[in-house]
Parts: C-alpha cells; structure tokens; sequence
C-alpha cells in the first residue's frame, strides 16, 4: 500500500543521509524514483548529506507543481514508482497536499524528510501540513546532541555569534553589494530545550565558562530570557 511518510529530526540528525540511502534501497529493487530538494546545503538541484554523498535532484520552487510534473512524465511513459522528497520543511501546504494526492490517486510511495520547527521554535508551514496528512510521522533515532551531552530538540540560529529567536523563517544569500555591509554570518546550532530556551550556544557556554565574575556558574540554573 502507497504511504506518505515524514521522517523528521533536528538537523544534522542524518535525515539526508536516510533519504540517500532510502533512493538507493528502492533502486536497487528495480524501483524507479525521482530526487527532490530545496535550498540544499551544497545549492541548487543536488541532495546532498553531511558524510560527503549527493545526487543530483530536481530543486522544488514555490511554483513547481509535483501532481502536473509527475503525471507528465508518466504520459511520455516514464515509469515512476517512489519520491524523495528532502528539505521538506521548505514547500508549501499546497505542494505537500500534491503529494498526497498522488500516493493517493497514482499510488506512489512518498518519503518527505524535513526538520520540523525553525529556529523561534514554531513549525514550518509545510511540515505542519505534512504532520496534518502524512501517514506516517517517523522521528529520526540518530540523534543529534546539544554541548551539554542531552538529545538536541531545538535548531538555533546564531548571527554574527549572536543566538537570535526573531527574524525571517528562511535567509536567503546575500547578493552582496559592493558597498553594502558585509553580510552577517548566518549559522545553525542544535541545542537541547533547556539551552535553547536559555539561548546557551556552545560559544556563549564557553564564554560563561571563562569569565571569573560569573563562576561558579550553574548554566541549568541560568536565567531565561525575557522575550
Ligand atoms: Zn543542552
């Protein structure tokens, strides 16, 4: 029976290093597939994952409709049995309703992975939609870790050093102007909730670490930030 799976997890969880490896196991049955993915760590149109493996992809825009471009390759007689879909998180309610639709109506098996919440802690539009309609939600057993050595739940964002909880859902690249200010430096850092909430990143744990004023300091007990 056609299912839509989610497989979801904090990042660096391994969710790429899955879909490779899932592409590879449905292939080597005589399976026949299709690679999808969005804004992906190595660019456009390629799936990349952290051990060093990638596959070329079909890099999903706002506008690409996954129901008219799979039912156009199965008129010019394309067998198509199964899609990976990964950076999940990043299409839209309606692309992953399309998804649906065709494990539905066309009986394609559909592997979505995604994180699940950005990095203010709230969910992504569409792995809300794929949580709603999925028929199965799996949560990655290779699990990331936060500094402190817990299970890290949370994706923080941290510019310039700096762990911020407000700002857009998705950094686009900076077209870097001649004369613009240099582009702050975007990075992501998994943390546990107690950190996350805490706003405690590894570089501000050291820094609370090295400061005499501030020892001995307890960073379970530290304060939370006021919103
Ligand atoms: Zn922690």
């Amino acid at each position: 029976m056609a299912e839509l799976v989610f497989f979801t997890g904090t990042m660096d969880c391994g969710k790429s290093t899955l879909a490779l490896q899932m592409d590879h196991n449905h292939a080597s049955r005589g399976r026949a597939g299709l690679i999808f993915s969005k804004l992906d760590r190595a660019g456009e149109s390629v799936l990349s994952s952290r051990l060093g493996l990638s596959r070329e992809a079909i890099e999903v825009t706002d506008n690409l409709d996954f129901w008219e471009l799979v039912v156009e390759q199965a008129t010019n007689g394309r067998r198509i049995d199964y899609l990976i879909c990964d950076e999940a998180q990043f299409y839209t309610p309606h692309q992953v309703e399309q998804l649906a639709r065709l494990v539905d109506e066309m009986g394609l098996d559909i592997f979505a992975f995604g994180i699940t919440a950005d990095f203010r802690a709230e969910l992504f539009p569409g792995s809300r939609r794929l949580i709603e309609l999925a028929d199965r939600t799996e949560v990655l057993q290779v699990e990331a870790l936060c500094w402190c050595g817990r299970t890290a739940t949370h994706n923080a964002r941290v510019v310039d050093g700096v762990m911020v909880v407000e700002g857009d859902q998705i950094v686009v690249g900076d077209v870097g102007e001649a004369d613009a200010e240099p582009a702050a430096q975007v990075e992501y850092e998994v943390l546990c909730r107690r950190h996350y909430m805490r706003r405690m990143t590894s570089h501000a744990a050291r820094a609370a670490s090295l400061s005499p004023e501030v020892l001995p300091f307890d960073l379970d007990v530290c304060p939370v930030p006021q919103r």
